[in-house]
């Protein structure tokens, strides 16, 4: 990682280009940040520069012998301690170095803003179990401590969590973080501060990591998402985020499978209420079934949220709905044709529907009973809405 891919933190990185160019890096930091911050990305992207061969604007080059092999977390000098915890591949005494590969695939797949969760859900944990750094991990440091770099001016240990050192591996560790040996730097990730013990917190220098500011993580999302929203999203996405980039993207998922949803969702009606176009009526049908069972769920409930809010606006409960403008106004629109007559028919097959996708029910089976009931349930509505005239 270089400095340029960490999203704002500008004055971070100043702090830290200043110590090396003063020669006072410490050896041993604690990075403190919440998730989302980018706080183990810097740290990696400090290591990163501190052995760069052509440093240049206070960045590394990304291009030097050294810069390549830290871009795949490869280098021989760069080790990371982690939590881990038993899964399906390591069944018994779990550690660190066993799930190397697993850590440099999850780094990489997400451009060095990992998360617990993340990390867990990575791992196949399942359930609410977590990770703990163990005693195995704090002997592999003070091992690779004892032995020279091999190539490169620093030896650099990442922990990342070090809130999660259980006691034994934490006191194993104090000397080292005292007085690491020369040529060696040890760079603590942590997101809570009050949860490290004590003993570890006064061996080490702070680097406090602070949120991304409104600023930075909007032109982020431009600029790695160029064209994918209107400011308003923007905007909102930026208010969900609150500085947390892990976040900005979740939000930004569910913006797209929304808006995915809102547009089929509406073709699908419009078709189903006009089924003399044979055609688009089984090209869409085709096109529901074979989107993936997830999508489909997904997809049917944004529908009982549809007739959810079209009962509201029948209610004049306008007030209540939470949807944008575009939504809002469709919502409008569709509110006469889900009525008394067919409302509680729309809530029950669209319940069903998720209940036998969960059951893996063929999908195209599915759809197309699905479709021709909604077919008549618009019928249904339309007439009340005619005799109502
Ligand atoms: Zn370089």
């Amino acid at each position: 990682m270089q400095f340029k891919d960490i999203i704002g933190q500008q004055s971070v990185k100043n702090k830290l280009i200043k110590a090396f160019r003063e020669k006072r890096v410490p050896h041993t930091q604690l990075f403190i940040g919440q998730e989302g911050s980018g706080t183990l990305a810097l740290a990696v992207a400090y290591a990163q520069f501190l052995n760069c061969n052509h440093k240049q604007g206070g960045d590394s080059c990304g291009t030097c012998s050294s810069c390549i092999k830290y871009q795949k977390l490869a280098h021989p000098d760069l080790h990371f301690i982690f939590p881990t915890a038993k899964n399906e591949k390591i069944k018994k005494d779990p550690q660190a170095n066993l799930f190397m590969s697993d850590w440099q695939s999850y780094f990489l797949s997400v451009d060095g803003y990992v998360s617990q969760s993340g990390w867990y859900q990575h791992l196949n944990l399942g359930g609410n179990k977590q990770g703990s750094i163990y005693i195995r991990d704090a002997n592999d440091i003070v091992k690779s401590l004892s032995f020279k770099p091999y190539e490169s001016d620093y030896k650099v240990i990442i922990i990342y969590l070090a809130e999660k050192l259980n006691i034994t591996a934490a006191n194993k560790l104090l000397k080292s973080l005292e007085e690491p040996p020369e040529n060696s730097l040890i760079f603590l990730v942590a997101e809570k501060y009050e949860l490290i013990l004590p003993t570890i917190r006064s061996r080490t220098q702070i680097v406090k990591v602070p949120l991304i500011n409104s600023v930075d993580l909007k032109g982020a999302l431009r600029n790695k998402f160029p064209g994918n929203f209107n400011e308003e999203n923007l905007d909102n996405i930026v208010n969900l985020a609150n500085g947390n980039w892990n976040r900005a993207l979740e939000a930004l998922g569910s913006v797209e499978v929304r808006e995915f949803n809102f547009l089929k969702f509406r073709e699908w009606m419009r078709i189903c209420y006009k089924p003399d176009d044979y055609l688009s009526f089984s090209k869409l049908i085709q096109e529901l079934s074979r989107m993936g069972r997830e999508k489909q769920k997904s997809f049917l409930n944004y529908g009982l949220y549809v007739v959810h809010n079209t009962l509201l606006i029948n209610e004049k409960l306008d007030s209540k709905v939470v949807a944008d403008k575009t939504e809002i106004n469709y919502f409008k629109n569709f509110s006469p044709f889900i009525n008394d007559v067919n409302r509680v028919k729309f809530y029950r097959i669209l319940n069903e529907s998720i209940y036998h996708l969960e059951r893996n029910v063929n999908p195209t089976v599915l759809f197309t009973r699905l479709s021709f009931q909604i077919v008549n349930f618009l019928k249904e509505g339309k007439t009340r809405l005619v005799s109502k005239k």
